[in-house]
């Protein structure tokens, strides 16, 4: 992938050139309040790089899912405003993407100016499954600048317009933060010092069966929780209540339990849960033996024993990834499990292991638990991406690069 600096070279410096960004701003709002940024600060060290080399920087992203036509909740105006307090510098922004306003603005740009487009997806063509009509839609992103620059990591894994169509219409680069996390990825499937540990959790097995097969080749120990866990626990026999049970992987995940003992990959499940008789953070809750949990209730945590024993079970490992909450953390009485795996991370992160954060949910609960970023060795900004990048992938978004 070339580097900011190669594609500096090649233009024979930056001032004066319009560069187009893809960043990933994709944050979770509440209205129009930005309840975890971590997103808008990883975009920030690129676009200040470019502006301080004295380029016109303008700056595209996604938010949320409109279908391909404005929607004003999710308009990127909040967004671009806290980009530009968290930049230090102004930032101007446009009300639509491409056409006639911001033409004019990329026009009155001056060298080092930051301009924020509205939502790409606003647009048909930048999801667009045509290749025409994306290559369209590119062709007219492209038609505003010199250079292009990717910088969304959460995105690379999409076949885009402003992702991968467009990067075949402009000298490229890969900005920092898209080659941070590639290299992070690389040494967790590559060459991960070990012991290494995978902890994995969330809301569905079927999200991460492929990093599961993937890893399982690679880690020394896979320690599950979360919802996806009642999947394992039904696999080994057990009954489950109504906790989240994907049936139809069950036979899947059996594989997954022959396949660990046969290459000595220790799985480590929970062995309570905190079980409760509703999806409410007011409903009765407690702890129950794993293989015992009763068949009207659901199980919403890791246990208390099970912490310890995860806790254990990380607190000799040099690497730990880690993707997916370990219970339903959003509501207090079944943070707890998530809470204890976050501290043993920042723990063996003082220690000197690499620890990485995978998945957005999993990002928004270390920094709600008030743990900052430098507390742990990389959270990642793109979880679909990280994923895929793991499960070994080709990522269309990073392999345009390499051309
Ligand atoms: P990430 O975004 O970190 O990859 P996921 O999106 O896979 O994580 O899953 C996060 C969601 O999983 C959270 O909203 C959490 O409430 C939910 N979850 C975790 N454990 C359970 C459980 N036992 N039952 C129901 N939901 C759960
Ligand atoms: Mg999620």
């Amino acid at each position: 992938m070339r580097t900011i600096e190669q594609l500096t070279e090649e233009l024979g410096g930056l001032a004066g050139r319009t560069v187009l960004v893809r960043s990933d701003l994709n944050v979770p709002l509440d209205g129009s309040t930005i309840t975890d940024d971590g997103r808008v600060r990883a975009s920030v060290p690129t676009i200040t790089q470019l502006a301080d080399a004295g380029a016109r920087v303008v700056v595209t992203a996604h938010l949320g899912r409109p279908k391909g036509a404005p929607e004003a909740r999710y308009s990127l105006a909040p967004v671009a405003e806290r980009l530009g307090q968290l930049l230090g510098r102004p930032v101007t922004f446009v009300e639509e993407t491409v056409g006639e306003k911001a033409q004019a603005a990329v026009r009155a740009m001056s060298d080092g100016d930051v301009v924020v487009l509205e939502n790409l997806r606003f647009n048909p063509g930048e999801t667009a499954r045509s290749d025409e009509e994306r290559a369209d839609f590119a062709g007219r992103l492209a038609g505003l600048a010199d250079a292009f620059v990717s910088d969304g990591f959460g995105v690379v894994h999409r076949a885009q317009a402003s992702v991968y169509d467009v990067a075949r219409l402009l000298p490229h680069a890969a900005g920092g933060l898209v080659r941070s996390e590639v290299e992070v990825m690389r040494q967790l499937r590559e060459d991960p010092q070990r012991p290494y540990a995978v902890v994995l959790g969330g809301a569905k097995v079927s999200d991460k069966l492929g990093v599961i097969e993937s890893l399982i080749t690679v880690a020394d120990r896979l320690l599950v929780g979360g919802g996806m866990v009642f999947t394992f626990l039904k696999a080994q026999g057990h009954e489950v209540g109504t906790s989240l049970l994907e049936e139809d992987q069950v036979d899947t995940v059996r594989g997954y339990l022959e396949t660990a003992a046969e290459r000595g990959v220790e799985i480590v499940l929970p062995t309570d849960i905190v079980v409760a008789d509703a999806f409410s953070a007011d409903a009765a809750h407690r702890v129950v033996p794993a293989d015992g949990i009763p068949a009207d209730m659901m199980g919403l945590d890791i246990g208390p024993e099970s912490e310890k024993l995860f806790v254990s079970r990380l607190s000799d490992a040099r690497t730990i990834f880690w993707n997916g909450p370990m219970g339903a953390f959003e509501m207090e009485p079944f943070a707890s499990g998530t809470r204890v795996v976050a501290e043993a991370l920042v723990e063996r992160t003082r220690a000197g292991a690499m620890t990485v954060v995978g998945g957005g949910d999993s990002a928004a609960a270390v920094r709600e638990f008030g743990h900052a970023d430098e507390d742990f060795g990389h959270i990642s900004t793109g979880g679909g991406a990280s994923l895929e990048y793991l499960e070994g992938k080709e990522l269309p978004g990073l392999s345009v690069l390499e051309a």
